[in-house]
């Protein structure tokens, strides 16, 4: 082929063609270096969170040094002021407030922070042949057999009657104990390796390994849960009744790392997702511009059972908080949310090599290739979906790339072969244009999920420019 004819060639490729880039070639020393930054932040984030009270508290504390106040019904905010609605200490909502009325619209960004796990029982605390174990309840979408042999820490509350709330934090600290889940040893898992992958471990064989120790050698049963329950009463004040009042989640005990040579990637527990959920908190704390829009991030609970209850978006607590911004400011309460933009900042799961059957690869989100914008999601005919409109999509895309942002796009696995939804849906239900974007993750829903640092801080970069406070890039 003629030289003529090759240059004609890859004028066409440059012009015409999707391109999709591996952004760790392409981007700047300096944006490397940014990522990098930004993602020792957001281990720290990761280690101090673990819960959505956790996210919640910690979200608090760097929005009160950064200059935000709790929202006051009863005031007027004006441009520039800074407000935060901590809802039952399990969702939360910052806001800047924009230069233009509420009324008018505002922009969302929309992340959750809970995460598969596994809950206490009410009554979770039993002995059997002289050891001491928890019941318990897992919480969203798990592989179960993930969860055995693996270091657990507990972080919860107990309410009691008195109206005191006790916290509590085992297995993080260097000096704790740590729990487990105990499995089968190989030799005697013959019947256990015939039973199906899902059934592998099945619900009630989630009991977690709490003590061993008996109180006293007297006759008598229960003496090692005896002892169980004086240690609880020494440290916490509490009794067994206690637990019928309490909220105890058991969570991976191990701390977020960099994984591979490179250090391009983290692992860590509770990525999905809280790895929307830091850059969209970090984008609202850090505004240092006053934005046309007011800009809001909600911290959502939930997400993983279906977004259902008072902390949940499928809740009235979101469209309650526009309307009194948008009335404390004699606006229209029912235009502002129909006026509003939504990103509804969860994750993907990117493609993975060892498991390529489960995807289309032209449609599925890569690691490095930047925030993943999902157009819809959904199971089989896109049941259950929040389908972003074209003029949305199109304005998103018209953002990030006016904004040197690296962007890709993904859908959810294979046509048929499963699905999943976001918070976008109850957000859309609302009125409001909404379209979800995220971080590819690997192992999703794993005790120990990974993402790639870079995606991470382009997602940052995302929230920062769709409020209208872009970092140069
Ligand atoms: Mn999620
Ligand atoms: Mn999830």
């Amino acid at each position: 082929m003629s030289t003529e004819k090759n240059d004609k060639l890859k004028k066409l490729r440059d012009e015409l063609l999707l391109k999709r880039k591996n952004g760790r070639a392409v981007v700047s020393e300096q944006t490397l270096k940014n990522t990098d930054a930004f993602c020792e932040d957001y281990k720290d984030f990761l280690n101090a969170s673990k819960t959505e009270r956790e996210a919640v508290s910690t979200a608090q504390q760097l929005a009160e040094k950064a200059g935000f106040l709790p929202f006051d019904i009863n005031k007027v905010y004006r441009a520039g002021d800074k407000v935060y609605f901590n809802n039952r200490k399990k969702a939360m909502a910052l806001c800047v407030i924009g230069t233009k009325p509420v009324e008018e619209g505002v922009r969302i960004t929309a992340a959750h922070i809970d995460s598969p796990r596994l809950d206490l029982k009410p009554n979770p605390l039993y002995e059997s042949d002289e050891l001491a174990l928890f019941k318990t309840h897992y919480y969203g979408g798990i592989k179960k057999y993930q969860w055995t042999t693996i270091p657990l820490a507990i972080h919860g509350v107990f309410c009691k009657k008195d109206g005191t709330t006790v916290p509590v934090t085992i297995g993080e600290d260097d000096n704790d104990p740590q729990f487990v889940i105990t499995d089968l040893l190989p030799h005697l898992a013959q019947e256990q390796c015939q039973r199906k992958l899902s059934d592998g471990i099945k619900g009630e064989e989630l009991n977690i390994l709490i003590g061993s120790h008996p109180i006293t050698d007297d006759e008598g049963g229960d003496l090692v849960k005896l002892n169980i329950l004086k240690l609880l009463q020494e440290k916490y004040g509490v009794t067994e009744s206690d637990f019928l009042s309490a909220e105890l989640e058991c969570v991976p005990a191990a701390k977020a790392r960099d994984i591979g040579l490179d250090r391009s990637m983290i692992g860590s527990y509770g990525h999905d997702d809280r790895v929307c959920a830091y850059p969209a908190l970090r984008a609202v704390l850090d505004m240092d511009k006053t934005p046309e829009r007011t800009a809001i991030t909600i911290l959502a609970d939930k997400e993983e059972t279906g977004s259902d209850g008072n902390t949940g978006m499928n809740s009235a607590w979101l469209r309650y908080f526009v309307y009194d911004l948008a009335k404390s400011q004699g606006g229209d309460i029912h235009h502002a949310l129909a006026n509003s933009k939504c990103l509804s900042a969860d994750v993907n799961a990117a493609f993975d090599p060892t498991f390529p059957d489960v995807m289309e690869k032209r449609n599925a989100s890569l690691l490095n290739y930047g925030a993943v914008i999902t157009k819809y999601t959904g199971a089989r005919g896109k049941s259950g979906t929040s389908d972003a409109s074209a003029e949305y999509v199109g304005e998103i895309r018209a953002l990030l790339d006016k904004n040197n942002i690296l962007w890709q796009h993904g859908e959810l696995g294979r046509v048929d072969l499963g699905g999943g939804g976001t918070v976008a849906m109850y957000i859309a239900n609302l009125g409001v244009d909404v379209v979800d974007l995220g971080v590819p993750v690997l192992s999703m829903h794993a005790p120990f999920e990974v993402v790639a640092k870079l995606d991470v801080y382009m997602t940052y970069l995302t929230v920062r420019a769709f409020f209208g406070n872009a970092l140069t890039n």
